[in-house]
């Protein structure tokens, strides 16, 4: 027997059997390049450390499509991720459905990586994976207690200062009623911890508006709480219906026209605050990695921008820039979305 696994681990079986005969490359026979097949562009690539979802979110149906949470053990996903580092991956993108929860499920077993037993534990794996040099980016975040150790790794460098954290509203009659995670935790006052530990953190968000039973004062709680978090970027959502989800069910929804109205008063609320806060980039030295380039310059992202979701860097440049290399660049101009400035340093 080389291992044991859980149900739907298929990576671990043939990892156990490739650490007892590694596969050997063979260019000419092989379909698949030796560092696996990405749906990304080479610099970057999302780490899937878990399917599934313990959680019970009320407008969710995830956990019943996908089933509870099932984590790789660590060495699994450190492997993948030295392959995608060694093959040219600049930046790893950690996704799960909860990415604190990383681990739970197997009891946060201990497998050996670079010569060390190492827990599957979400700061564990945020460790090992800063070891490795690339960029390291955090994504599906839950605002349990344990996070607040990560912010050590982020000030030091080791993992981009970045959470992605989908708080879905503040008011904590909705949370209850949305069922959501965490929802206990004093979220402002975590926001507030993490950002004195950690001075550049960018935090992202995504919320619900008009989510059924929502009522004008818990809105207002909602814009109150993006008025002091103050977070860098913000997906917002009118609340609709998923066939099977259990917040269907509940009293209250909310007419469409009020759904609408609120989530113009959000939008206006939140475009003000990014703005304002990516105006305090200007004049800085940011870390730029170029995701194109063409004609018209390169474009690129800071260490608070994740690719696809967040804001984008246009770069001026005397010298070519290539895609995947990462610059300095002196940022000059703002908008609510994007910064603009000129490479550096070279
Ligand atoms: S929304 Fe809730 S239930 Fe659905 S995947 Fe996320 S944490 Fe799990």
């Amino acid at each position: 027997m080389l291992a044991i696994s859980g149900p739907q681990q298929y990576e671990s079986v043939l990892a156990a059997v490739h650490e007892a005969v590694p596969p050997q490359h063979d260019p000419f026979l092989d379909l698949v390049p030796e560092h696996g097949i990405k749906l990304t562009p080479r610099h970057y690539a999302y780490l899937k450390i878990s399917e599934g979802c313990n959680n019970r979110c009320t407008f969710c149906i995830i956990p019943k499509l996908r089933g509870d949470l099932v984590s790789r053990p660590l060495a699994e996903v450190m492997r993948e991720a030295e392959r995608l580092v060694a093959a040219g991956v600049k930046e790893l993108l950690v996704i799960s459905q909860d990415t604190s929860a990383y681990g739970v499920d197997i009891k946060y077993a201990e497998s050996l990586w670079r010569d060390r037993e190492r827990s599957a534990r979400f700061f564990d794996l945020a460790e090992a994976l800063g070891e490795l040099g690339a960029w390291v980016r955090l994504h599906y975040v839950y605002p349990y207690p344990h996070v607040d150790r990560v912010m050590d790794l982020m000030a030091s460098g080791k993992v981009l200062p970045y959470l992605d954290i989908p708080f879905q509203h503040a008011s904590p009659t909705v949370l209850k009623r949305m069922k959501r995670p965490a929802s206990q935790e004093k979220t402002l006052a975590r926001v507030q911890t993490w950002r004195a530990a950690v001075s550049d953190l960018t935090l992202r968000s995504t919320f619900i508006v008009g989510f059924p039973g929502e009522t004008e004062a818990e809105f207002t709680e909602l814009l109150d709480f993006l008025k002091e978090a103050e977070l860098d970027r913000v997906g917002c959502f009118k609340f609709e219906p998923v066939a099977g989800a259990p917040a269907n069910a509940l009293a209250d929804p909310v007419p469409d026209e009020v759904k609408a109205e609120r989530y113009d008063r959000f939008m206006k609320t939140q475009q003000a605050i990014s703005a304002r806060r990516l105006k305090r980039k200007v004049g800085t030295r940011q870390q730029v990695i170029i995701d194109s380039v063409g004609p018209a310059g390169a474009i690129g992202r800071t260490k608070g921008d994740a690719p696809e979701i967040d804001g984008r860097v246009h770069v001026a440049s005397r010298r070519p820039l290539r895609v995947g290399e990462i610059t300095s660049v002196k940022i000059e101009a703002a908008d609510a979305y994007d910064l603009r400035g000129t490479a550096v340093g070279f």
